[in-house]
């Protein structure tokens, strides 16, 4: 073997090995990707793939935008089909996309995109424009030199964002060939790219990006399932809990006090409707008293099913006076309700009132002092409870300002 060859063969082994190791880092992201569902923490994986498959400092690029292109058509009411809205429009149309990007930052973005980005597509219009022609086209277009390739007018818009070269970049569903997000880059230096080139160094990240697509989906619902009872669709206890702790952990760095109420339901007399009609209507009416539950609350607040017919609500913000008028909300709307099903007539049922009694934990924070534990709040709740069930039921009690217990019947 000549020595040339040998090196050839070196330098080829180098190169495998090198390759290997981007593909072992890249499977990592992706493996991150699914085990932490954190898309911010991928975003910055991937803005360091940019900086080093182009080959440039942070400082020389942009990158603008991605996100799902049906909602995103939805929200906008238009499809790639239409002809292009008049210029006039463009300025509200980027304003629209920018609060949406932001929601889907929070949502589902797979890049993260910072806010002098979020800035410059504001800015940016002809960009903008250039971007949906490309989205139109459904192909991705590189300005490699924006002096030679482009409009006076642009070149003017180009020159003020100090952006010699630019390319956008469009990922279809292989399925449907429905656009399913694009990446716009520009770079402060004219460049030499070209579409196969492109193609080649986006390959990883289309991979990525569709991977992501086709496991939002799949991760959402296992994160639903993971923290929701099946029966009634609250949270389980372990998500009440960690909210608890949560809530009551950092109250708020000041000194001022801060009160969190945390409430104990159970249903009155609940094993009547199991032995009088079945253990399926019983399901069916822990599942309506859930949902009325569910559709009075305030949207801070957070209920969970703690165990069988029990469930535990927590009110951020709420003094126990406050929870209580929660609780008769809660009350007044289910007290004349019908929780027997159609079945349940049918096989000569008669009105059944539900009703609940409930116990109310409310703790002011100053600080780290005033604290319970989720156990401990539990504890107190359910002794609270416990003295409803033995005065009568249908009734909340609580303890007032002087640590005197308080009862409140419902009716
Ligand atoms: P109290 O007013 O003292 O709370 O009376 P109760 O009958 O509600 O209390 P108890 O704890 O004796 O009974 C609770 C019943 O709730 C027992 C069980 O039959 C019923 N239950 C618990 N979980 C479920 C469930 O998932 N489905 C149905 N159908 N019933 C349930
Ligand atoms: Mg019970
Ligand atoms: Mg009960």
């Amino acid at each position: 073997m000549g020595k040339s060859q040998a090196s050839r063969l070196k330098a080829l082994r180098a190169r495998l090995f090198k390759e290997r190791a981007e593909n072992r880092r890249r499977n990592d992201l992706f493996d991150k990707a699914i085990r932490t569902n954190d898309l911010r923490e991928v975003g910055a994986e991937m803005y360091r793939y940019f900086y080093s498959v182009f080959s440039v400092d942070r400082g020389d690029i942009t990158i603008l935008t991605d996100y799902d292109e049906r909602e995103f058509y939805d929200l906008i009411g238009w499809t790639p089909r239409d002809p292009l809205p008049p210029g006039a429009q463009y300025f509200n149309w980027a304003q629209k996309h920018c609060g949406y990007l932001r929601g889907l930052i929070e949502e589902q973005i797979f890049i993260g995109y910072r806010p002098e980005e979020e800035r410059a597509i504001r800015d940016s219009l002809l960009l903008e424009q250039s971007m949906l022609e490309c989205m139109v086209a459904k192909r991705p277009r590189i300005v490699n030199d924006v002096f030679t390739e482009l409009s006076e007018k642009e070149v003017e818009e180009a020159r003020r964002q100090r952006t010699e070269s630019w390319m956008n970049w469009t990922l279809l569903n292989p399925e449907s060939s429905k656009l399913l997000a694009k990446l716009h880059m520009s770079f402060h230096k004219a460049r030499r790219l070209t579409l196969q080139g492109l193609a080649k160094q986006m390959n990883p990240f289309e991979n990525l990006l569709r991977y992501r697509i086709l496991h939002t989906r799949d991760f959402r619902r296992v994160k639903y399932l993971s923290e929701r009872d099946a029966l009634t669709g609250l949270f389980l206890r372990p998500v009440l809990a960690k909210r608890w702790e949560r809530l009551t952990e950092n109250p708020r760095r000041s000194r001022k006090k801060t009160v969190v109420s945390l409430g104990m339901l159970d249903l009155d007399l609940f094993k009547r409707f199991n032995d009088n009609y079945g253990h399926d209507v019983g399901d069916k009416v822990l599942r309506r008293f859930a949902q009325a539950v569910q559709e009075t609350l305030r949207g801070t607040d957070v209920v969970g099913r703690y165990g069988g017919e029990e469930f535990v609500a927590l009110f951020p913000g709420a003094s126990s006076e406050q929870a209580l008028s929660i609780l008769k909300r809660i009350y007044a709307r289910i007290k004349d309700m019908n929780f027997l099903p159609p079945t349940a007539w049918a096989a000569g049922g008669h009105p059944e009132p539900l009703r609940f009694s409930a116990g109310i934990c409310t703790l002011t924070l100053r600080g780290k002092s005033g604290r319970k534990t989720f156990d401990e709040a539990i504890k107190a709740a359910d002794d609270l409870l416990l003295h409803c069930k033995q005065s009568g039921r249908n009734c909340c009690a609580y303890w007032d300002r002087l640590g005197a217990v308080r009862k409140h019947r419902f009716d």
